[in-house]
Order: structure tokens, then sequence, then C-alpha cells
């Protein structure tokens, strides 16, 4: 069998060692963490158990898919359940907001607690439809980097639509258009977030996101987050997939512009098919050695980063559920404070997932465990110590007055993720989230191909690659990176 590296075992690495292992190579994934699973972590202490990365998991065919494709059950492997309220939403002035699964509810849910018509919500979910329609396709499905990706009938269908992409306004634009409430405008101007952008600049072709959750559905897996990497590393296994944990690659070994192996503190690695899981930045700047790096691309303005404190509560609150927003006052404000000053806003929008509402057995009886989040800058030279001091404060004088409760004596354990520890332990430049950020109207043609345009047997997948950043565009990476690699 012809021997495939993957470097680093992030949930795109993972996806590729097993597409590539149905395709017929002798797969090894080396890894520099002592894990797999990257930035899709887990966290344990004092009886809590936390997912420290992707709390919201959608569009689970494509997990599902790997396993189909290797001839497997994927119910045999993990179990996930669908999930019927999706996220509550808490506003300065009062307002609380559920969004449903349910599309009837949902609308009946935004047009009676808001000032927008049934029409408006409904209008506005048909364009998200209409935008992904158009799009999937063509831009996350394939490599947009292939002439024979733009020979299929479906691209031409789609490129004739391309005006009704709204490539062409500000997401904040569009939602303001949209409906008249501001409080509806900031809840689905949010959605930029997911890919770590920002919608005071990014392309309202953005709108597409919602149709992820509100057509294909959320959904939370037995176990967390953490037991799609389980499953899929046990998948792998069974595949013939060698894993190597600790053992970051030094080098990717390059031999008349063809990828040939990798080394590592173990050795070197012969292959005839190199795959870089890693941050494409870090893979030109550090393993590709007397290569010219794409420096463009590399340039390009990153995604945002994140602030996450773990913290173990030790009562209940009946007001919260599983995925919860407690908005800003001022979210234009926020994003120039993120986006302009490139510091964290005084009052930051803060998501708190809390898996231990579904999974009890995720914190200790009567307590739960809490997700703190607040987005962030990317890492370039702030005092994240000094950063991490005043968020806290201000989170926690937030929450404790949005639930009508005084926090900080019930925080009982208490663990912080910054963008710096972000970068160190996940190789990821800058702490960013989803490499680069997908502000301008320009950035899915701006991201790296999942293949090398110079070096034979080298490919890339994951989150800082085409399509792009998030659990299921990263194994869509994977699969064209997979769909790209010639037989040997
Ligand atoms: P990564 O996770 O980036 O993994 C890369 C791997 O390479 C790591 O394991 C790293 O240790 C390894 N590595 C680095 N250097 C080397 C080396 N030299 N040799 C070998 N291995 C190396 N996505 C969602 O879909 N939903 C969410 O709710 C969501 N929330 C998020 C919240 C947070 C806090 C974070 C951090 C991310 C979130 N994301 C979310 C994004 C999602 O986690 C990522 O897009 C996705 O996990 C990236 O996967 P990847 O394949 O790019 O690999």
């Amino acid at each position: 069998k012809p021997r495939a590296i993957i470097v680093g075992a992030g949930i795109g690495g993972l996806a590729a060692a097993i597409r590539l292992s149905v395709k017929g190579y002798q797969v090894t994934v080396f890894e520099s963490g002592a894990a797999p699973g990257g930035k899709l972590a887990e966290l344990q202490g004092a009886g809590f158990r936390f997912d420290a990365g992707p709390s919201l998991f959608t569009m689970p065919l494509y997990v599902d898919e790997l396993f189909t494709l290797a001839g497997k059950d994927p119910r045999a492997y993990f179990r996930y359940q669908k999930l019927e309220e999706i996220c509550r939403y808490f506003y300065e002035d009062g307002l609380r907001l559920t969004a449903w699964s349910d599309t009837e509810k949902l609308i009946s849910e935004f047009s009676t607690k808001t000032a927008a018509t049934p029409e408006e919500v409904s209008r506005f979910l048909e364009k998200s439809k209409e935008i992904y329609d158009i799009t999937h396709r063509v831009f996350l499905e394939r490599s947009l980097h292939k002439v024979s990706s733009y020979l299929h009938t479906d691209t031409f269908r789609s490129m004739a639509r391309f005006g009704a992409i709204d490539a062409f306004r500000s997401q904040n634009e569009a939602n303001e258009s949209f409906f008249s409430d501001r409080r509806l405008v900031q809840l689905f101007n949010r959605y930029a977030t997911y890919n770590g952008s920002n919608p005071y600049q990014a392309p309202a072709t953005l709108n597409v996101i919602p149709h992820f959750e509100n057509h294909f559905g959320a959904y939370l897996p037995e176990g967390g987050m953490y037991s799609i990497v389980r499953a899929l590393e046990r998948l792998a296994g069974e595949l013939g997939t060698t894993f190597y944990y600790n053992e970051p690659v030094n080098e990717i070994l390059i031999v008349n512009k063809k990828a040939v192996g990798v080394v590592t503190a173990g050795g070197t690695h012969a292959a005839a098919v190199v795959v870089s899981n890693l941050d494409v930045w870090f893979t030109y700047r550090k393993l590709l050695r007397g290569i010219p790096a794409p420096e463009k691309l590399l340039a390009q303005q990153r995604s945002s980063s994140a602030l996450i404190f773990y913290w173990g509560i030790n009562r209940r609150f009946e007001t919260t559920g599983l995925h919860n927003i407690f908005f800003s006052a001022d979210y234009r404000a926020e994003f120039d404070s993120i986006w302009k000053a490139q510091q964290v806003s005084a009052d930051p929008t803060i998501y708190l997932n809390i898996t231990s509402k579904m999974l009890p057995e995720d914190a200790p009886a009567g307590c739960e465990n809490w997700f703190v989040m607040i987005n962030v800058p990317a890492a370039n030279g702030q005092d994240w110590q000094a950063i991490v001091r005043t968020a806290r404060a201000s989170m926690i004088s937030k929450l404790s007055r949005l639930l009508g409760t005084e926090l900080e004596p019930h925080i009982v354990y208490e663990r912080v993720l910054d963008p710096l520890t972000i970068e160190s332990r996940t190789g990821s430049f800058q702490g960013s989230l989803y490499g680069n950020s997908s502000n301008s109207r320009f950035s899915a043609f701006l991201r790296h191909p999942n293949f090398s345009r110079k070096i034979r047997n080298l490919y890339f997948c994951g989150g800082s690659v085409h399509p792009g950043g998030g659990i299921p565009l990263a194994l869509l990476s994977a699969k064209i990176a997979a769909d790209c690699v010639q037989p040997h």
C-alpha cells in the first residue's frame, strides 16, 4: 500500500486519515499534542467535564458520511440528538427570545415578542435558503482551484444567479433591510461570528449560515462534542491508521518539487502523500523549508479569536438552556472594539454553553458546567493577562445582572483559554479560530487550495484552507483534499 502521512489530528486530519485509508493508503498521523481533536478538545476537573472548543454541532451528516464511506454504521460509533431549542437570547432591555428548531415556532416567537412581522422573518429564512442553494456546491463542496470544478452544469447555474448571493452589501446592511426591529438585526448579525468575521464588514452572503442551523438543525452528541473525536479516532484506527501523539512534525521533506515524507524527533518518515492539517500559516513558516510561501494569502486578515472561562458553578439556573447569548447593548461598538481598536469591548456579548443541562453526568449533582466565551481579536501584541482580568470582571457583572444572582460566590472551579493559549496548543496563528476572516467579499477565493500548486503530493485540510473553518467546513476540506489526491 502507498503510505500517506497526516500532520495533525484535528477534525480535518482525522477525516483525511479515514478518507485516505478508504482510498487504499496506509495512513500515519503525527500529532504534536497528547490527544486527538486539536481545537475540538475536552477538559475535566473537580467533577466537571467541559467541551473546551466547539460546542455547536451542525451538519452531522458530514461525520456520518465518514462511517458509511468505510462501510460502517455511524450509530454503532456515536449518537446525537437534535435540539428542539437551539439558543436562548438575553437582551439588556429585558427581552428574551428562544430560537426554536421548528420554523413555525421560531417565526411565531420572533414576531410575537419583537416588532417584526411573520413575513419579515420568513422572507429572511427564504433568502438564507436561496444563498445556500446557490453556493453550497460551488463554494463548499468542491475545490475552487481546479478547472474541472467550473465545468459542472450546476456551477453554471449558480454563476447565473450570482447576484442573488448578496455579496455587494454588508451583512448588517442586509439585515437592517430585512428587519425593522434592531434586536433581530443583532440576532442575525451574530452569525458572522460563526466564522470569526465582522457583520458590519463581511458580505451579506454570510446570511447563508442561519440556514445550516434552522434548516438542517443543531445537535448535541451523547457524551458531548469530544465523542465525535473519539469516534473518528476509533474508526481511523480500525481502518489501519497509526497515530503518534506528542510527536510534532518538524519538517515536510521536499525533493524535486515533490513531498516525499516528514521529519519528526523520531526520525525521517517516507510517504507518497503528505497532508497538512496544521494551520496553513505555520505549515509554510515552520514546516516547508526553502519553499516560497504564498505571501499575499498568508497576509490576509485573520478571523477573530476567543476568550473562554470554564466555570464549575455550584448551583442551577432555571432561566438558562444549553446555548445562551447575552447580547451587548451596542453591537456596532463591540465589533469596532474587536476589529478597529483590536481590543476587547467593555460590554462584550457573552456566549454561555451548559452541557450539563442535557448531559447531567457533566457536572456534580446540583451543579452546572459553564463554558463562558466572548469574541476577541486575534492576538497581535495585546496584554492578555490584563484583558483576562478586566473581561472576567465585566462578564461576571453582566451575567449577575441579567440572571439576577451574584455569580462570583458560585464559581467553584475555573480554567481560562485565551488567544495565546489557543495558538500554542493548536498551532493556530494568532489564536484565530477559523483561519482567515470572511470580512472580504473575495474571501472564498483567498483561502489556500487543498493542494499545492508548486509541490506535488502535498495537500492541505482544516479550517485555515478552503472551504473554511468550523467543524462542517473542516470536514469538507478533508473530502476535497482526498478527492484531489492523485492515485499512486
Ligand atoms: P485543528 O483543530 O486546528 O487541529 C490542528 C492539529 O494540528 C492540532 O491537534 C495541533 O496540535 C496539531 N499540530 C500543530 N502543529 C503540529 C505539528 N508541527 N505536527 C503535528 N501536529 C501539529 N466550530 C464549530 O463548528 N462549532 C463551534 O461551536 C465552534 N466553536 C469553537 C469554539 C472555540 C473556543 C474554538 C477554539 C473553535 C471553535 N470552532 C467551532 C471551530 C472549530 O473548532 C475548528 O474550525 C475546527 O475544529 C478546526 O479543525 P482543524 O481540522 O482545522 O484542526
